[in-house]
């Protein structure tokens, strides 16, 4: 444990260690598992070699070996961070991305860390300072800029790292210039925050908590909606009467609180874990919004769930609550075209396949078109499927064809929630 946290980045608080571990169940309990890294995230060879590089007792060789390996974690695959940054007068805005129509993402430089840390993450590149593969912005000007110049963005995903570790004063520098500015076209601005699950404190007893809850108001009071995106991963964070005294407080300001989380092996790979927090949400007065497969993940392999198997999951977990839990739409992947949602596994005229669909697209005409792929029991991704039926491309490719940035594989995004 020690030594894997050389390598991935480690941080928990004694909320998350004292109340939501149940330590009777380590190292199998589901929130240890979320929130303490593995000694099996590493494969056999980088173990050994982080081994080694210790009982040399050579600070700097220590150093190179868990760069190394970082870097063959490397979260961000080749183009990433340049992916989807949108530009104004020819100059990118670092700390924007831009790729579905509708919305804008902005990363607040002072908002790139959490309050613990998930083990399966892939933003740890922000939280370890590798250079180079940050994304940042402390510049609400150029998001504002942006907005005027681009009326069809109606959502600001405000996301990190968790915006909500900064201070009361801080997020009103970020926030109240972007009510200022009078933008008519903006409807609605989300937070994309693990808090949450946490550290509820944020909303109930920190020392500026009243303050943060005052500045959810006059957000609603100038006509916006708030949306507090939440990222619920177990239903174990909700279980806590401080976590739902904090879901009460926000849902008091007239904030929406919408939830979403990745299925993750070891953690949620498990309907009856959602559908009861599904549940739990509704009952609370929060919506269930998004399921995640993840795929850019420090350690895939230790927490990759197959599709097959995600949209089991899905399918279970949603038949079991009533329809106004039937909001959750997933299993989703974040990919290069888009959102794509594995809609379910079916046998047409002898061949087994996927049925797909675009939640989101880049390009918005191919939003809802179904689609479908090869039946694979061992997938995880898109770009583990090939087409059904002898097809050469995916819809969207043909479209695709003749741009010049045209990549062949499907890369996983930066999905817009913390
Ligand atoms: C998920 C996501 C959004 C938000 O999509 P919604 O379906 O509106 O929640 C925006 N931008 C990116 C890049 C995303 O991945
Ligand atoms: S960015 Fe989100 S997924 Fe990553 S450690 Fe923070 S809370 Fe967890």
């Amino acid at each position: 444990m020690v030594r894997v946290a050389r390598v991935l980045p480690f941080r928990t608080n004694r909320y998350v260690v004292d109340e939501l571990i149940d330590w009777a169940r380590v190292p199998d309990d589901p929130m240890f598992q979320l929130t303490f890294p593995q000694p099996e995230m590493l494969v056999p060879s980088d173990r050994a070699s982080l081994a080694r590089a210790e009982e040399t007792g050579d600070a700097a060789a220590l150093e190179a070996t868990v760069r190394a390996i970082q870097r063959r974690l490397n979260p961000h695959p080749a183009g990433q961070v340049t992916h989807n940054v949108p530009t104004l007068n020819g100059r990118p805005l670092d700390g924007l991305q831009h790729k579905y129509r509708e919305t804008v993402l902005f990363f607040p430089s002072q908002g790139q860390t959490c309050h613990a840390y998930c083990s399966y993450c892939f933003r740890w590149p922000q939280f370890v300072g590798l250079d180079g593969l940050k994304f940042a912005s402390s510049e609400t000007d150029d998001l504002i800029a942006y907005l005027r110049a681009h009326p069809g963005v109606t959502s600001v995903l405000v996301t990190g790292g968790d915006p909500m570790i900064m201070r009361a004063p801080l997020l009103r520098r970020y926030i109240e210039p972007l009510l200022a500015a009078n933008l008519p076209s903006l409807a609605s601005i989300r937070i994309g925050t693990k808090s949450v699950a946490y550290w509820p404190h944020r909303f109930v007893e920190d020392d500026d908590s009243d303050d943060v809850l005052r500045l959810f108001e006059e957000v609603v009071r100038r006509g916006k909606t708030l949306a507090l995106m939440a990222h619920y991963s177990h239903p174990r964070e909700l279980a806590t009467p401080l976590a739902r005294r904090a879901l009460a407080r926000i849902l008091a300001t007239g904030a929406v609180v919408r939830c979403q989380a990745p299925l993750i092996r070891h953690v949620n790979d498990d309907a009856r874990a959602w559908s009861e927090l599904w549940r739990t949400e509704v009952q609370l007065g929060a919506v269930p919004y998004y399921m995640f497969i993840a795929r850019d993940t420090g350690a895939r392999r230790y927490f990759e769930v197959p599709l097959a198997q995600a949209w089991e999951i899905y399918r279970d977990a949603v038949s079991s609550v009533s329809g106004l839990a039937r909001t959750v739409r997933g299993p989703s992947m974040s990919a290069t075209p888009g959102k794509v949602v594995v809609d379910g596994i079916a046998e047409i005229r002898g061949d087994k396949v996927f049925a797909l669909r675009l939640l989101q697209a880049r390009d918005p005409s191919w939003v809802g078109r179904p689609f479908f792929a090869r039946f694979d029991p061992a997938a995880a991704w898109l770009d583990d499927l090939r087409p059904a039926f002898g097809e050469e491309r995916w819809f969207f490719e043909d479209e695709e064809a003749d741009t010049p940035n045209r990549r062949g594989r499907l890369l996983p995004v930066i999905e817009g929630a913390a």
